[in-house]
């Protein structure tokens, strides 16, 4: 069957799914909701749930659980020890050779996913990983029930690794927990996907952001990370967590116009306004030359030189996102906006990713100082940035438009709010549907623009009346 721009391909509960231990208090273990007051499991004295209902359903995977929780401290049950620990339980519960989905397309046993058990266990990280995992679950589990064979361990623990999903909140700014979809595992990724995934609590909803022809899972692509950097940093990623070589459109066929924007640099040839761009095959560096005049920089000195810059701004934005996650917001746009200043004298141009990056932080860290003005001049820049790399319909550049209208709103530019929640809205409605939460919020800000405008327009009608 064919499935037009957003509609829903396919919609589905998690096989097993746990809060993100920082939420723990705050939000249901269960549906992930936020209340104010949450009840205790009185045997555990760990989960926590918002109503019975929540706390009934979770008794299936909670029962055996909840006598291992009471061997140990609460404090080392991360995500991923719980998350294993749900597996083993609907292991041991005969689970994970049942399908729960009736759609015969979308049914899949936890069995039968992928593991890549045997690249995994040569991997000395994933090991240690493993090895840790196992030794707080033997202590965790002690005699509640056998555990199967250290194989099928590495088979649980590859399964865990390849198929979680973090799921974020509505908003999409904070991770809430893990989870591993059975319907969704069958989806392949792309660089350029024709579909997008987004959550309402731990539900995962699957939506086409183009048209597919046929919404079977082998003509249906999602992104599996993010895709806002060039060619060889993606497919790096998806070769050291997901075991394969990506070949989709946009690291073979148009490499080359995404990977020159995206790492663009202003063009050496000061009569022209137009960007080179780096490209990396291997340990291989060279340049794009500009697409406008063709010029490009010739002396490997030169050319080395660019390639080190950008490792420099590669370091820049793990450094920041360390600030940003230890909270001095000061620090952060101090180091961010020095770092800008270095990155825009060594010529990055406006559509460089890492540029992109470095303001975004900026941009966040004057949201969390409430320094509106300057946020809302990052969160311009960052969205006309975004939008040119990913023009179709993509979930990043609606966020980023929601935010920069918000701004604008808060900051009376009601007329460039409006515009900038028209790009939102004909964004996030293709991506999270008409009914979901965020476009709900949406639409709130959008009434409130009009109502503004609309306020205003009818002052300028009263005072053309007096005159
Ligand atoms: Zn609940
Ligand atoms: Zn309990
Ligand atoms: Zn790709
Ligand atoms: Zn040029």
């Amino acid at each position: 069957m064919e499935k037009r721009v957003g509609e829903i391909i396919c919609q589905e509960l998690p096989y097993v799914h746990v809060l993100s231990s920082k939420k723990r208090g705050e939000h249901c273990d269960y549906c992930f909701d936020r209340v104010g007051k949450l009840k205790t499991c009185s045997s555990c004295h760990v989960l926590k749930y918002c109503c019975r209902k929540c706390q009934q359903s979770d008794w299936k995977l909670h029962k055996l659980e909840c006598k291992c929780l009471k061997n140990v401290p609460p404090a080392i049950m991360t995500e991923s020890i719980c998350m294993f620990l749900r597996l083993l339980i609907r292991h041991k519960n005969g689970d994970h050779e049942k399908i729960f989905n009736d759609d015969p397309l979308w049914g899949r046993s936890f069995q039968d996913l992928m593991s890549h058990s045997s690249d995994i266990k040569k991997d000395e990280k994933r090991n240690n990983q493993f090895h840790h995992i196992m030794d707080v679950l033997s202590k965790l589990i002690g005699s509640s029930f056998e555990l199967p064979s250290t194989e099928i361990l590495w088979e649980i623990f590859g399964k865990m690794l390849i198929n979680s999903h973090s799921i974020q909140d509505q908003e999409h700014k904070e991770t809430l927990g893990i989870g591993i979809y059975l319907g969704t595992s069958k989806l392949d990724h792309s660089c350029d996907p024709n579909a997008v995934f987004t959550f309402s609590g731990p539900e995962i909803t699957i939506r086409a952001v183009r048209q597919v022809v046929k919404a079977e899972p082998q003509q249906v692509f999602i992104s599996y990370i993010d895709t806002n950097r060039p060619s060889w940093e993606r497919k790096q990623e998806l070769k050291e967590r997901f075991y394969f070589d990506c070949q989709c459109s946009l690291c073979t066929t148009k490499c080359q116009q995404i990977d020159c924007l995206m790492t663009s640099i202003k063009c050496p040839n000061s009569e022209c306004n137009g960007f080179i761009g780096l490209k990396r095959d291997g340990k291989d560096n060279s340049v794009w030359p500009c697409g406008k005049c063709k010029h490009a920089p010739q002396t490997t000195k030169m050319i080395e030189q660019l390639h080190r810059i950008w490792d420099a701004s590669c370091s820049h934005k793990i450094r920041l996102d360390e600030l940003f996650k230890q909270g001095d917001m000061k620090f952060t746009l101090d180091f961010a906006e020095e770092k800008l200043e270095s990155l825009l004298e060594n010529n990055f141009y406006k559509f460089n990713s890492n540029l992109i990056k470095i303001m975004e932080f900026a941009k966040d860290a004057c949201i969390q100082l409430e320094f509106w003005e300057k946020a809302a001049n990052y969160a311009e820049k960052v969205s006309e940035g975004i939008l040119h790399t990913f023009p179709s319909v993509n979930i990043t550049v609606g966020l980023s438009f929601l935010m920069l209208g918000k701004l604008q709103l808060y900051l009376d530019r009601t007329q460039k709010a409006s515009k900038s929640l028209k790009v939102a809205e004909n964004i996030l409605r293709v991506t999270h549907g008409s009914d979901h939460a965020l476009y709900q919020l949406l639409v709130d800000f959008q009434q409130q623009c009009c109502l503004l405008l609309g306020n205003s327009v009818h002052f300028l009608e009263q005072g053309k009346h007096k005159s």
